[in-house]
C-alpha cells in the first residue's frame, strides 16, 4: 500500500497541535430509532471548518526547508484552499491560491484574509490550474493536491485513528477523490479489521464511484448538489486514491439531492449546522439506504454551507440552485 498505518501514524504526531481532536458522539435520537448505536464524528468543527486542514498541514510539515521557503501553491476554492492558507500561515510559509475570475469576490477576500496571496488567472479552474504547474516549474513553489498525495491522504487518515477505538460494524465517509476515504480505511482496516468502510456520495457527478465501477478513472458530467465539495474528477493520471479506495472500500452508496437535503434538516435541528457533502452518512441512514447492522460511526466531514442556503434546505428546500 502506498499509504499505511505508520504513515498515519507519524501524521497524527507531526500534526498535533495545529488540529483539533473533534468530538465524536453518539446521535441518540437516531440510534433508538435505527436500533443500533449511531455515532457522529464532528470534524465541521475542525478549524478552517472541515477535515482538509489535517492532510494540507501534514503535506506542509513533511516539505524540506527549502521548499517551505520558496512556498506552497494550490488552485483549490474550496475547503481544501482555506485549509492550505491556514496551514501555511500557522507553520509561516507563503501560501499562494491560484483562482479563475468565475470565483466570487466574497470567496476571494476569504482566503486573502487567512492570509495568502491569491492570484486571479483566466476563465477556468483549469487555467488556474496552469497557473499552478507554471508557479511550480519557474518559481520552486511545492503543490499541495487536495486528495492524490501520499501526505494529504495519511493527514486525512489521523480521522481513523480517532474513530478505530469505536470498533464500529461500519463507517461511512464522504467520497469525492478519495483521500479522506483512502485515509480513514486504512487505518480502520489496521485497527479494527472487522469494520466495513463505506463510501457515500451525490448521484450528480460522482466521479470516484464511477470510476470504481469502470475499473480505471473515468469523467463523469457534473450538475450541481447540495454535496459541492464533493463534485470534481479524480484525475486520470491518478496516483494513490483510486488504488486504495478499489482495495479498501466495502461499498459505494449514491445520494438523491433530497436525501442529502432531509439529511442537513434533521442534523440541523439538532444542532449541527453542515454542508451537505458531510450529511451523506446521515442521509444513507435516514432514508434507508444503509441498513446498520452494528455499531455506525459517520462523519460529519465539513460545515462550510452558505447561510442563505442553509436556511433555504431548513425550511424546506432540496435543491442546490
Ligand atoms: C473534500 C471534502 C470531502 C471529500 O474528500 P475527498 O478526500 O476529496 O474524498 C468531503 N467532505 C468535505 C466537507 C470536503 O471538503
Amino acid at each position: 500500500m502506498s499509504v499505511t498505518l505508520d504513515d498515519i501514524r507519524a501524521a497524527a504526531g507531526r500534526i498535533r497541535g495545529h488540529v483539533i481532536e473533534t468530538p465524536l458522539i453518539r446521535d441518540e435520537a437516531l440510534s433508538e430509532r435505527l436500533g443500533q448505536p449511531v455515532w457522529l464524528k464532528c470534524e465541521y468543527r475542525q478549524t478552517t471548518g472541515a477535515f482538509k486542514l489535517r492532510g494540507a498541514t501534514n503535506a506542509i510539515l513533511s516539505l524540506p526547508p527549502d521548499a517551505l521557503a520558496r512556498g506552497v501553491v494550490t488552485a483549490s476554492t474550496g475547503n481544501h484552499g482555506r485549509a492550505v492558507a491556514h496551514a501555511a500561515r500557522a507553520i509561516g510559509v507563503p501560501a499562494t491560491i491560484c483562482l479563475s475570475r468565475l470565483v466570487p469576490d466574497n470567496k476571494v477576500q476569504a482566503i486573502r484574509d487567512l492570509g495568502a496571496e491569491v492570484r486571479i488567472i483566466g476563465a477556468s479552474q483549469d487555467e488556474a490550474m496552469v497557473e499552478v504547474a507554471r508557479a511550480v516549474a519557474s518559481e520552486g513553489m511545492t503543490e499541495i493536491p487536495p486528495f492524490d498525495h501520499e501526505a494529504v491522504v495519511a493527514g486525512q487518515g489521523t480521522l481513523g485513528l480517532e474513530i478505530a477505538p469505536v470498533e464500529a460494524e461500519a463507517v461511512l465517509v464522504p467520497l469525492s477523490g478519495g483521500g479522506l476515504a483512502a485515509g480513514v480505511a486504512v487505518a480502520i482496516k489496521a485497527l479494527s479489521p472487522a469494520t466495513r468502510v463505506i463510501g457515500l456520495t451525490m448521484e450528480n457527478g460522482a466521479a470516484m464511484a464511477a470510476s470504481l465501477v469502470a475499473g480505471h478513472p473515468v469523467e463523469v458530467v457534473e450538475t450541481p448538489s447540495l454535496a459541492d465539495s464533493l463534485g470534481g474528477g479524480i484525475g486520470f493520471q491518478n496516483r494513490v486514491t483510486f488504488a486504495l479506495c478499489r482495495a479498501l472500500l466495502d461499498d459505494v452508496i449514491l445520494l438523491h439531492e433530497a436525501e442529502i437535503a432531509q439529511a442537513i434538516r434533521h442534523l440541523g435541528r439538532a444542532g449541527h449546522i453542515v454542508e451537505g457533502a458531510a450529511a451523506v452518512g446521515h442521509a444513507a441512514l435516514l432514508a434507508g439506504r444503509f441498513v446498520p447492522k452494528g455499531p455506525t460511526v459517520t462523519i460529519l466531514s465539513g460545515a462550510n454551507i452558505d447561510p442563505a442556503l442553509h436556511a433555504r434546505i431548513m425550511a424546506g428546500a432540496s435543491e442546490a440552485a
